[in-house]
């Protein structure tokens, strides 16, 4: 809901956060969602997918860190990536910032979401759209593991919206016992798993479906400013035991190897580590 100069946030119905809007750039109603992006007083550029905020400029290094390179360098040489939706090419930019990453698959249902985010956001994704490694497709996550050869991917990393609408796919038996598949045998998946003080049943139920496919199933956590309710949890499901437990050192090591240390804002080696270990009040919420 757009008020003469704020932008509240409709995720829930009785609490959210509200922007002060200096310009509106764009609203357009595409075939899957609305879309809206603003110039903010507060967070520099703001997009806002059916009323949910889902990236600003000034805190998406947070997210986009931490849903990239935990998985990469837990697992240490993923070469072939998959990201479902991500749609502002930000999880893409830092995927290819890893130099043992042969080749970075996309696939994002919605168009007008990547076309929108080039021309009003173009910091986000900097140059991954132009990188050889890219491969941009435009449709939806759920058929393209429906129809990947088997063994296909060393990672998928799945940057969705909430599990309504067009997302709610990403977050189905189907979808999981797919991606089981098309992972290698170190393979893993991580997803947004929303912010558990407001959204548990997410956390709780996704990961109970990841449990029947995965042998390893586990969150880890990020502070996201804009992800309003405390801790952001990302979801973890590997297919190999310990990934979660790498040292702080060889995280370090895998981390220059590839390229990333001293890249980053949010991720450091330590906050790798400790992310995965979760407040009572969010571990409550995955299975035994
Ligand atoms: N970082 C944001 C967050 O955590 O809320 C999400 C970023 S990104 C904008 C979310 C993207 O997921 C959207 O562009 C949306 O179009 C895409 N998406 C939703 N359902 C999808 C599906 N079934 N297949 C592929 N992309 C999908």
């Amino acid at each position: 809901m757009t008020t003469d100069s704020w932008i509240n946030e409709c995720l829930y119905p009785d609490w959210g956060q509200r922007f002060m809007v200096t310009r509106e750039l764009a609203r357009v109603k595409s075939d899957f969602q609305d879309i809206v992006i603003f110039e903010s007083s507060s967070h520099g550029r703001v997009m806002v997918l059916d009323g949910v905020i889902q990236i600003t400029e000034r805190d998406e290094f947070v997210y986009q860190e931490m849903l990239t390179h935990v998985p990469l360098l837990a697992h240490g040489a993923a070469a072939n990536v998959l990201i479902i939706g991500a749609g502002d090419g930000g999880v893409l930019r830092r995927v290819l910032q890893h130099n043992n990453v042969n080749r970075a698959v996309m696939v994002e249902i919605d168009g007008e979401v990547i076309r929108l985010c080039k021309e009003y956001l173009p910091g986000i994704a900097g140059d991954a759209w132009n990188d050889p490694r890219a491969d941009v497709i435009v449709g939806d996550g759920i058929d393209y593991v429906k129809r990947a050869p088997d063994a296909s991917f060393d990672a998928i990393i799945v940057d969705s919206t909430d599990p309504i609408g067009v997302g709610e796919v990403l977050f189905t038996d189907e979808f999981y016992s797919n991606c089981a598949r098309i992972l290698t045998p170190s393979g893993l998946i991580v997803n947004q798993c929303g912010v558990p003080f407001m959204q548990a049943d997410e956390l709780r139920e996704t990961s109970a479906r990841r449990k029947q496919f995965f042998p390893h199933v586990t969150a880890y956590v990020a502070a996201v400013p804009t992800y309003v309710g405390g801790f952001m949890t990302l979801g973890w499901a590997a297919k190999a035991t310990g990934l979660t437990s790498v040292s702080v050192a060889d995280i370090r090591a895998r981390a220059a190897a590839a390229g990333i240390l001293g890249t980053t804002r949010y991720w450091t080696p330590e906050i790798h580590v400790g992310s995965f270990n979760l407040p009572p009040y969010i571990g409550q919420h995955l299975p035994g």
